[in-house]
């Protein structure tokens, strides 16, 4: 399995490129902005781009779709409940300054308990809202690619429209039931480990609370 993070755009996004090394099968996991870049990336690695898979729909996620799809039409795959922040992707941008193109109407549907492939890896998603609403993870082979959720050493916001912070704190209980060893790969920032997260992040060890009543 190759993972490779590239930090796209004024938000610093982690846009992931994942592949299967043995069949050069590939998908990128939240292509933020810098599409050309990313498709550079893809396209250096000798490998075959299968899918995009976003974990949510907020502008720093999705802002590189369009320019990734211009030159490799792959599907989009989103969770059904983020479609309002995808289908206002560009009044998202206008909020930050930001210009972004509008990405084309996503492919497919993800929802808890699907199972992604891309080559001979599998990954199973989970719905985790909180962040956003229809805020997926994608977990297998010891890794978690989790969007916005989880951080090191912090977590996403819930100040947002559509966040919802107590929803956060139950999908983030998920996020530390799962096996202390499993890397996790955040949307902004260092990887990080569910163990070292548990340990001293203040959100996951209870020195800070998300509820305050
Ligand atoms: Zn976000
Ligand atoms: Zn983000």
């Amino acid at each position: 399995m190759l993972v490779r993070a590239l930090t796209v755009g004024p938000f610093q996004e982690n846009a992931y490129l994942l592949a299967d090394e043995s069949s050069r099968d590939a998908v990128l996991i939240d292509p933020g902005d810098e599409g050309d870049r990313l498709v550079d990336a893809v396209e250096a690695g000798g490998l075959t781009l299968r899918a995009l898979w976003i974990t949510h729909a907020h502008l720093d996620h999705v802002g590189g779709i369009a320019a990734v799809k211009r030159r490799l039409d792959v599907p989009v795959w989103l969770h059904p409940a983020d479609r309002p922040l995808y289908d206002r992707v560009v009044e998202q941008g206008r909020k930050f300054g930001v210009v972004i193109e509008a990405p084309p109407a996503p492919d497919h549907e993800l929802a808890e308990g699907d199972v992604v492939t891309v080559g001979a890896l599998s990954f199973g998603v989970i719905h985790v809202p909180g962040h956003a609403p229809g805020h997926v993870a994608f977990v297998g082979h010891g890794v978690v690619f989790g969007g916005d959720c989880l951080f090191a050493g912090s977590i996403g916001r819930t100040d947002l429209a559509l966040s919802d912070p107590r929803a956060l704190a139950r999908s983030l209980e998920r996020f530390s039931a799962l096996p202390a060893e499993t890397t996790v790969y955040p949307g902004h920032g260092p990887a990080t480990t569910i163990g070292e997260e548990n340990r001293t992040n203040p959100f996951l060890t209870g020195a800070v609370r998300l509820i305050t009543r």
